[in-house]
């Protein structure tokens, strides 16, 4: 993030505009209408000034600016075309500690303007960091058409009933859920329908309900599958879930990428690797997560590709189903599924494999128990994961159990992320290639003949990580 999105209270604070045509006519228009006291230093002022004039915080003067008319604190558009003026300004500004923004030059800027969609009160704004100012205009047209003008009307609706219900409903967990319940029920609609006096009656009698029924704010569990790590593999369920959490549970499989799509207040409980090398022992998370949500949280156990694939989300809600705790659970792209598009590694093909089967890699010591027989098989692709660590003797007893060492691998290292990373060799080759490129995982291991179709198709697999947000 380039700039730091904020909203800055104007009402009193002097505002200083340079320049006479549209762009200043619209920066000083904004500032009059955010209560500023605007002075715009040009020669003449244009046509497009003419609403502005009558505006009582609304000053003109026609000599350039000078020092006395800066003030610390103050904001001061330049929209000019004349670079001395620029400098000047700049620097007199920058004397007394005013900060400067000058129209389409984000590298004179100490601030940029975004793109605004106006709902006063509900004011929202658009900024691509100076990176395309177009581009935020064309969102900003989208938004404009998504929200309903009236959408102002309810947010005064809410904002007059704020100090009542503070009172009324101390909880401030409860408070959101009573807006969350409200806001997406009749009272709403009332108010977007125009009706904001009988809006405001029902809303008064839902909080005396609230009230007497003395509500109390019931927890929940949301069982989430992250995906490999692409935030752009999120479902649409999982991303509700993870903006309504209280508090989320991650671990180290959660890419920080997707940890920004979680709502921004919400307590973050980090259940991964600890600095000892030990992770919360599952029991513990289990436990966990029913004391917060019997205190009334709604909790979002995060995790990385599927939860009930290799992810102990059956161990899990097992315990939240023993102590009555409600949960729900929302599927996610698996790693596999993940690796095999972002490295051009479909897992079965017509020609090469009609079944896959997805097995743990995780043994003591070097000891894997599996099913060699049944993995070992003509037409059949094996995905093997947690198997980066046994690499060496995974690929050896696939041969010793009778595959061949010619047999094509390949191990996918933090599939969809930005930092992915393919390495294609044989069972044969494989671990010695895998050690000399220093991979870290997570790693996919994929075994079978569907490996060799990746140089066919790599031209068609998606970026790593380029879709999702930055
Ligand atoms: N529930 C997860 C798997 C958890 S087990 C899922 O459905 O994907 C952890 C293993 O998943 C890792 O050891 C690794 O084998 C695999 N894994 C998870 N994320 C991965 C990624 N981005 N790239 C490659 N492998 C990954």
């Amino acid at each position: 993030m380039r700039d730091l999105p904020i909203f800055v209270t104007m009402r009193e604070r002097p505002a200083v505009v340079v320049g006479s045509g549209v762009v200043a006519a619209r920066r000083a228009e904004l500032a009059v209408r955010a209560g500023a006291r605007v002075t715009v230093f040009a020669e003449a002022l244009s046509d497009e000034f003419l609403g502005l004039k009558e505006a009582q915080n609304f000053r003109w003067s026609a000599r350039d600016p000078a020092p006395g008319d800066f003030e610390r604190g103050s904001l001061c558009f330049v929209a000019t075309e004349d670079g001395p003026l620029i400098e000047r300004t700049r620097a007199m500004a920058h004397a007394v500690g005013a900060l400067v923004n000058v129209a389409d030059r984000p590298s004179l800027s100490d601030f940029i303007m975004p793109s605004i969609v106006d709902r006063s009160p509900l004011v929202i704004a658009v900024s691509t960091g100076g990176a395309s100012p177009i581009l935020g205009r064309m969102l900003k047209a989208r938004l404009e058409s998504l929200i309903p003008a009236s959408y102002g009307r309810l947010a005064e609706l809410m904002s007059g009933f704020r100090a009542r219900l503070s009172t009324a409903l101390p909880s401030q967990t409860l408070r959101r859920r009573f807006w969350e319940a409200t806001l997406e029920g009749p009272i709403a609609e009332t108010a977007l329908a125009g009706n904001l006096e009988a809006a405001k009656t029902h809303l008064a009698r839902e909080i005396d309900r609230w009230v007497a029924d003395r509500a109390s704010p019931s927890g929940e569990v949301y069982l989430v599958g992250a995906g490999p790590g692409d935030p752009d593999l999120v479902t649409f369920r999982a991303f509700r879930l993870m903006q309504k959490a209280d508090v989320v549970l991650y671990d180290r499989l959660t890419d920080e990428r997707i940890m920004t799509l979680v709502r921004r207040e919400a307590e973050r409980i980090y259940v991964g690797k600890r600095p000892d090398n030990h992770e919360l022992p599952q029991e513990e998370i289990s436990a966990l997560l029913v004391r917060l949500a019997k205190v009334g949280k709604r909790v979002l156990r995060l995790k990385g590709g599927d939860p009930f694939l290799f992810g102990r989300g059956g161990e899990e809600i097992e315990t939240l189903a023993e102590h009555g705790v409600p949960f729900q659970v929302c599927p996610g792209v698996t790693a596999a599924i993940g690796a095999s598009s972002y490295a051009g590694i479909p897992l079965t093909h017509r020609d090469h494999a009609q079944a896959c089967v997805f097995v743990t890699g995780h043994g003591k010591e070097g000891r894997i128990d599996l099913d060699w027989k049944a993995l070992i098989q003509p037409r059949q692709t094996v995905a093997v994961y947690m198997g980066l660590r046994n690499l060496e003797p995974l690929t050896q007893a696939f041969v010793a159990h009778g595959a061949s060492p010619d047999l094509p691998a390949a191990i996918v290292d933090n599939a969809t992320r930005r930092n992915q990373r393919v390495v294609v060799a044989t069972l044969g080759t494989l671990a010695e290639k895998v050690r000399k490129s220093d991979l870290r995982g997570p790693s996919i291991l994929i075994v079978g003949t569907v490996v060799t179709l990746r140089g066919k198709l790599d031209w068609f697999a998606p970026a790593p990580g380029e879709n999702g947000p930055a």
